[in-house]
């Protein structure tokens, strides 16, 4: 019998990546497909030696064909950090909205099981805390993270278009904030920025006060939590996220403990529409794929410093783009 396949759409980013490797751990052949404009080879590059991976440069807002059959398809490409989004408005609004129904199309004409990377973005600056899966969201549709969270939106109700009209096995999983290593030291996200500043003795920029809240989940949790969920029969979102919430200055001041760095602390203006708190809500995941985090705080920092480091020596500091 021969091998099952996955397709991991946006498979060349931080997230795409790791679904990349655990898909091959776990038996499968894998097509990797990303036009590269926020993913970079480099992230898979340790994969290309597995003659069941395969990498395609492509946008998948075009029309998609893949040859063969196709078991599972994980749809993760889209510019996904606030600066990126910022800067690339009209093709995270099309990956979202165009990429997605190409993407749901393959996998109803494949027989395929689709999962959607959504975000806890569909929750907006939420007015319900902690965020569980019932709450419809406070989203500022016009503001400039409306591009991100509409096209989130729009791709859930597309999904569950495709799931209801045409019977495709979907799964939406709702991803809170993640960090770990492959995460692009200039994507503008608090944890490169921290570790990047830290690392190199900059000042490190907590915007506002800093008593906005996040809740961080190490990618490996993720992972775990998305894998299970693809092999669930749940077609309404799921929240897949570490629960344990702290301000972001608390989390700058974690950054600076497990790198043991002297920077200073400076505070710069808070985003439009930067949202106060958010945490998962993750008891539907924890009653329906017996999921929860396993990760702490210290442990995932610990390794995402070890990658950071490396890749700031390998660099000299001097990196731009990814
Ligand atoms: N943030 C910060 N300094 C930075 C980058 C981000 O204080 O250099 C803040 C940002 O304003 C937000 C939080 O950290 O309140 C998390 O931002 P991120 O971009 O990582 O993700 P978000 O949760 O906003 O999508």
């Amino acid at each position: 019998m021969s091998a099952p396949r996955a397709l991991v759409t946006g498979g060349a980013g931080f997230l795409g990546s790791h679904l990349c490797e655990r898909f091959l751990a776990e038996g499968f052949e894998v097509l990797c497909v990303d036009n590269l404009i926020t993913g970079a080879l480099e992230n898979v590059e340790h994969l290309f030696s597995d003659a069941r991976f395969h990498f395609e440069k492509r946008d998948v807002t075009e029309y998609l064909h893949v040859p063969g059959e196709l078991d599972a398809i994980l749809h993760f490409a889209s510019p996904a950090s606030p600066i990126d989004y910022l800067e690339l408005p009209i093709q995270t609004l099309k990956v979202g909205s165009l990429g997605t129904h190409k993407v749901l199309g393959l996998a109803r004409a494949k027989g395929a099981r689709f999962l959607l990377a959504s975000t806890s973005e569909c929750y907006g600056d939420p007015l319900v805390h902690p965020q569980s899966e019932d709450y419809w969201g406070n989203v500022n549709p016009v503001g400039p993270r409306g591009v991100y969270d509409e096209a989130k939106r729009f791709a859930e109700a597309m999904t569950m278009a495709y799931h209801r009209f045409h019977g495709v096995r979907t799964r939406i999983v709702r991803i809170f904030n993640t960090y770990g290593p492959r995460m692009r030291l200039h994507d503008g996200r608090a944890l490169p920025a921290f570790m990047a500043q830290a690392l190199s003795g900059e000042p490190m920029t907590v915007f506002g006060d800093g008593s906005q809240t996040r809740s961080f989940c190490y990618v490996d949790d993720l992972i775990e939590g998305i894998y299970r969920l693809l092999n669930s029969d749940e077609p309404l979102p799921v929240n897949i996220g570490n629960p344990t919430e702290m301000t972001i200055l608390e989390f700058a001041q974690a950054v600076i403990k497990c790198t043991g760095s002297s920077s200073e602390i400076v505070h710069g203006d808070l985003p439009v529409d930067d949202p106060k708190v958010r945490q998962p809500d993750i008891s539907k995941a924890k009653a329906l794929l017996d999921w929860e985090p396993a990760v702490d705080l210290s442990t995932g920092l610990a390794k995402t410093m070890a990658y950071f480091a490396a890749r700031l020596s390998a660099r000299g500091g001097g990196e731009r783009s990814h």
